[in-house]
């Protein structure tokens, strides 16, 4: 067999002298990979280091079964950065393998809570003092400004922080029955849980997930997303550092629809948590269910983004720009369609476009710039084919809508107005820098607008009358509603979706309850 999955870049860096071998094994060629289990790279910012490219099981960085591998790009100048080992379906068994028996053997899973906080609080100190690298390293593989990856990284940290300190407070309670017996229960893992996460936060993605199953005592098998894999194998050295014991956390790096499919059906995981677009968690969900696995799902988002004529106006059009072009646009409760109070509607669209106009986009790693590349070409292409979908659909452009360059995937903060709600633009989830401005006048008027959507990740209000905050939060369906504030996350704070945006809680205690089933003890006491 001429191994077909070997891409093409693979190949090439075989003809271009790297160590990759051919060999002819009755009848059947095999391309084998000799790639190094890290190899060096060095940084736009002069920052040098080794890149772990193995699978991460059992606390070492392995190659895969097949010695497959795979190309990492980089979306600032489309070059490539390396390769690293792409797992199949035999990668994804024996690192469930090493999950059950980590699980099994009680070494993390019956130990005193306690110890696992402190765990988790040394991983995240590891993460910290080492936490320039890693933000280069984000920023360099997802294409997200340095600026803005140093934000995730210190959510990161922030975020282990604070699970950590939840380990020890996981209680069950006692139940009176009345005398003759005694009755409690208890919160016990799950078992080894399957993650898959996208590329758009690879290493919050990363965090989020592992912290909640970790500190209850579970076992993880990760996928990171194809197109950013590298944070979080660079940080999975840290784990054996922690003292987290192995087989606890592994990574197999790969494709969804092969890596990802073996998780989600794979008989021995309990459970598996997704975070990407709402098409792929609806296939996970049935996928899933037959073997009745518990599914948690955070998924795509259209959130309104509303501001009342009381507003502060200018930190308004901050936390619109926060909310839309942070992260180059690609967040799931993006602020992309903001909501303006008529009689303020023809001044703030021009605030905002000054604003937009203002945003320094370009190289990740100047200081200064805010927005950087897309994360993948085909992301670019589905952007730029919307701003021709908001033109036919007879949507005003104020500014943007078009690429920067011809090499690196920018493109200028785009801005349409005079929208109206059944435009494509309105209604469909694009992942990018990307917003429309609508106008509106009563409350009633802004909540049907802001509720009309199948999804219902977030919300944003701005208004300086608590009383319309509070009433307007109450009746907009969406898991997460700020007021005069935007993409602002705190670890105690849950985060998820309402509708089609998803199913359970990142963050916050209501991350614990998706790695827990409680178990009832009745014990009847003898005369
Ligand atoms: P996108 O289409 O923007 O890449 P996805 O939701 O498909 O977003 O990807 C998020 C994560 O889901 C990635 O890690 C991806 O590899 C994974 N994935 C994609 N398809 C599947 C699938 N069929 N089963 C499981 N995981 C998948």
């Amino acid at each position: 067999m001429y191994s077909r999955s070997v891409s093409a870049a693979a190949v090439a860096s075989a003809a271009a002298g790297k160590k990759f071998m051919v060999t002819n094994n009755a009848l059947q060629f095999r391309l084998f990979s000799h790639l190094p289990l890290s190899v060096p790279i060095k940084l736009p910012n002069g920052l040098e280091y080794e890149q772990p490219t193995g699978l991460f099981i059992n606390n070492k960085f392995v190659p895969s079964q097949q010695h497959k591998t795979f190309e990492v790009i980089n979306p600032s100048t489309e070059d490539e950065i390396c390769h690293i080992y792409e797992g199949r379906e035999d990668d994804v068994d024996i690192a469930v393998d090493a999950a059950s028996k980590a699980f099994e053997n009680g070494s993390w899973s019956t130990i005193d809570p306690f110890k696992r906080g402190e765990a988790l609080h040394k991983l995240a100190r590891f993460i910290e003092e080492d936490k320039e690298l890693i933000a280069s390293i984000e920023s360099l593989d997802n294409g997200k400004s340095l600026q803005n990856a140093r934000g995730d990284v210190q959510l990161v940290i922030n975020y282990l922080k604070s699970a950590s300190g939840i380990a020890d407070k996981i209680d069950g309670k006692l139940i009176n029955s009345g005398s003759g017996y005694f009755n409690y229960t208890k919160r016990e893992p799950l078992g080894v849980c399957g993650q898959i996460i996208p590329w758009n936060f690879p290493l919050l993605m990363w965090a989020w997930k592992i912290a909640p199953a970790l500190v209850t005592g579970n076992t993880v098998v990760m996928k990171t997303a194809e197109a950013t894999p590298l944070s979080a194998l660079y940080v999975s050295q840290y784990i054996p550092k922690a003292g987290i014991p192995p087989g606890v956390f592994n990574i197999v790096s790969g494709f969804g629809k092969i890596v990802g499919e073996a998780i989600t059906t794979h008989p021995n995981i309990k459970k598996v948590a997704f975070t990407g677009s709402t098409a792929t968690g609806k296939h996970i969900y049935q996928s899933a269910a037959s073997s009745l696995k518990k599914v948690t799902l955070e998924l795509g988002g259209k959130s309104p983004n509303i501001v009342f004529a009381d507003a502060n106006l200018k930190s308004a059009v901050q936390n619109i720009m926060t909310g839309i072009y942070y992260n180059s646009g690609e967040v799931c409760c993006a602020g992309s369609r903001v909501y303006v109070q008529d009689t303020i509607y023809d001044q703030l669209i021009e605030e905002i476009r000054i604003a937009a106009e203002g945003i320094k986009v370009g190289d990740p790693f100047n200081e200064g710039t805010f927005q950087g590349a897309q994360t993948s070409q085909m992301q670019l292409s589905k952007i730029l084919d919307y701003v021709d979908i908001g033109k036919k659909e007879g949507a005003t452009l104020v500014t943007g809508g078009e690429r920067i360059g011809n090499k690196g995937y920018f493109i200028k903060p785009t801005i349409f107005a005079d929208v109206k709600e059944d435009m494509r633009i309105v209604k469909e989830e694009i992942f990018g820098p990307f917003v429309t401005i609508s106008k509106f006048s009563t409350i009633d008027e802004v909540i049907k607008f802001g509720n009309d959507s199948e999804y219902g990740l977030a919300a944003g209000i701005h208004t300086t009358n608590i009383n319309t905050a509070i009433k307007v939060a109450d009746r907009l369906k969406a898991g997460t509603v700020w007021i005069n504030t935007y993409n602002d996350f705190h670890p105690c704070v849950p985060f998820g979706g309402f509708n089609a945006s998803g199913i359970g809680r990142e963050m916050s205690m209501d991350a614990l309850d998706n790695y827990l089933q409680s178990k009832g003890v009745r014990c009847k006491i003898e005369e």
